[in-house]
């Protein structure tokens, strides 16, 4: 299957904020798997994917806004719009589970839900993850990322981050991971494994 990505107007004017990966920054006190990347800046966040169906969330299990887009195969996640400043055609859809285009506009960056500003953020961001069903688009990755996309690394990670990792990733379920993937157990699907891809690595983005 092609993986169809249209990153190139997602989030005009905007920087990273918080990258991929292990993150100790955002709480200092609490550091965390950050499998996603923070956006923040003046632009407007535009539909990344040609979406089959989407889904608007109010609030998730920890208070923040999510909205999703389906394709098949996979899923483009992004948090912290603020309903209110939704484009009403993305809002409507999206209540209704209802297809979007690519390059539709969403909004600008909310900030329901945490948000930090760190390294030339404002403050208000978006938090956004591609998510992979396993075995779909492996020959893609593979591509991209070369022949070491499905390597481990959890244990070079085990021993570099020490306790609060090891814990934060038997939370979330992690069963591997590396610079490109997190291969978890995803609540969304039912505790079932999902790629959490790092754009950054792979797309630039
Ligand atoms: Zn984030």
């Amino acid at each position: 299957m092609e993986l169809k990505l249209s990153l190139d107007d997602f989030f005009p004017r905007s920087v990273i904020t918080t990258p991929f990966g292990w993150d100790t920054k955002t709480f200092p006190t609490r550091p965390r798997l950050h499998h996603a990347v923070d956006r923040a800046g003046s632009g407007i966040v535009h539909t990344p994917v040609e979406a089959e169906s989407s889904q608007w969330i109010d609030d998730d299990a920890e208070g923040c806004s999510v909205l999703r887009l389906f394709f098949p195969g996979g899923e483009f996640r992004m948090l912290h719009f603020i309903r209110g400043e939704l484009e009403s055609a993305v809002l409507s859809a999206a209540l209704v589970k209802a297809p979007i285009p690519a390059g539709t506009p969403i909004g600008p960056t909310g900030n329901h839900g945490l948000s930090v500003p760190l390294n030339g953020g404002t403050g208000r961001h978006v938090h956004y993850c591609l998510i992979l069903e396993p075995g779909v688009y492996d020959d893609k990755l593979k591509i991209l990322a070369g022949a070491g996309w499905n390597n481990d690394h959890m244990s070079d990670y085990r021993s570099q981050y020490g306790k609060a990792f090891i814990a934060d990733t038997a939370a979330r379920g992690v069963r591997w991971m590396n610079e490109f993937i997190v291969a978890r157990a995803d609540p969304y699907y039912d505790g079932k494994l999902r790629f959490v891809v790092n754009t950054t690595k792979l797309w630039n983005v």
